[in-house]
């Protein structure tokens, strides 16, 4: 078998998206997960397309979630009619609730100061009883239409799937455990099963990218921030629109009708199990949220292990001081929004040598 042009180390959303759109422009690519595709922070994820903060800052983040946004519902679209899978797209639009008089003069200046985030319309108290009549009793609320939900283990699996219908070759259950090098230039990876050798690899390996960085003496600070979430079967009379509270916890209603809450935010390492506490709180901020979840019994529980970045930017484009190696990673708690975006540009900079959009505040020779 020929050589792939490129090898794309990790299976999560970030992986198969850059194999999907490298698929696409003709690329040999093959994907290689030690584990299952999404069986990290992706298949974890809460799949909300979705700033959690309250404010966000104009500048190349925000830029990206916004060219990101749109090229979700046409994503969705053409993945369920080349692979069969929905994704389960949902136009839920985020409530953020104001609880407090505090929170809700917060919000209400924050309304006012038209930040860069698109719609944000005022909900009085009133009103908001009859977006979510199972509310709790709250001082008002800001509505965002424009953010909407997917389901991100589906989305995974999608991408993969279409980069594969495509030509792509995915390995699944094959770790790599070293790079292959010729002088300055990376021609391949190590793996279990032996050497592959490829034109360019491109290192998507989530949390675990620090460590494949390391093997080229490179530092690529990438952190595990563990996330834990619960979800309650909610069948009977479901939530209608993501529920913001504060200290960026929410209430998710997913497609398949259980609710999603999240979720902690745990600088504890590569630990992945969930903690009393952690479950304890969400279901504290849920129940104060929607005062009937008080009693519903939690379905399931889980964690993932965010990959996050020291200046809260996601890591993009060329390894410093090699060649045939570039990395994207450090997406933190938006690597479900912005995957499209991510998997787009490192495309085009990959068979192109440059992306409709810079990647130069991303670089990752930024922490050299
Ligand atoms: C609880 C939680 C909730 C979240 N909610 C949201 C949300 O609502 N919206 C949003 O946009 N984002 C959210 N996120 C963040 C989002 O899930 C991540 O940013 C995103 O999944 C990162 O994708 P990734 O592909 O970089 O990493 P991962 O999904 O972790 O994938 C990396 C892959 O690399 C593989 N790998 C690692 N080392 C090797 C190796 N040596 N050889 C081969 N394979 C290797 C791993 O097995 C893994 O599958 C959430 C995350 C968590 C944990």
């Amino acid at each position: 078998m020929a050589a792939p042009d490129v090898i794309i180390v990790g299976g999560g959303v970030i992986g198969c998206a850059i194999a999907y759109y490298l698929a696409q422009a003709g690329v040999q690519v093959t994907i290689v997960e030690r584990g299952e595709v999404g069986g990290e922070a992706s298949g974890a994820s809460a799949g909300l397309l979705a700033p959690l903060e309250l404010t966000v800052e104009h500048g190349p983040l925000h830029d990206l979630c916004l060219a990101s946004l749109p090229l979700h519902p046409p994503l969705a679209d053409t993945l369920r009619e080349e692979t069969g899978i929905d994704v389960e797209y949902l136009r839920s639009g985020i409530l953020r609730v104001a609880l407090s008089d505090d929170a809700a003069a917060d919000l209400r200046a924050l309304v006012e100061s038209q930040p860069p985030e698109g719609v944000m319309e005022w909900v009085a108290p009133e009103a908001l009883r009859g977006l979510e009549p199972r509310l709790a009793a709250a001082r008002g609320g800001v509505y965002s239409p424009q953010y909407h939900q997917v389901n991100a283990h589906r989305l995974t699996q999608a991408l993969a799937q279409a980069a594969v219908a495509r030509g792509a070759a995915l390995r699944q259950g094959v770790a790599v455990t070293g790079l292959v090098t010729s002088g300055s230039r990376v021609t391949g990876v190590r793996t279990g099963e032996g050497g592959m050798m490829a034109g360019q690899v491109v290192l998507a390996a989530g949390s675990w990218t620090a460590g494949l960085g390391r093997r080229l003496g490179v530092s690529l600070p990438v952190k595990p921030m563990r996330g834990q979430m619960l979800a309650f079967p909610d069948f009977s009379s479901p939530l209608r629109h993501i529920l913001l509270g504060k200290d960026g916890g929410y209430l998710a209603p997913k497609a398949n009708g259980f609710l999603f809450v999240g979720s902690t935010v745990d600088d504890v390492g590569f630990r992945k199990n969930t903690t009393v506490k952690g479950l304890a709180g969400l279901r504290r901020m849920a129940a104060t949220l929607v005062p009937s979840l008080a009693y519903a019994e939690v379905a399931s529980d889980w964690a993932g292990l965010r990959p996050g970045s020291p200046d809260g930017l996601p890591i993009l484009g060329p390894v410093p001081g090699w060649e045939g190696v570039s990395v994207a990673s450090g997406h933190f708690r938006k690597g479900i929004l912005l995957s499209p975006i991510t998997g787009r540009l490192m495309a085009q900079w990959l068979t192109q040598g440059k992306s409709d959009i810079s990647l130069e505040a991303f670089r990752p020779g930024r922490f050299a």
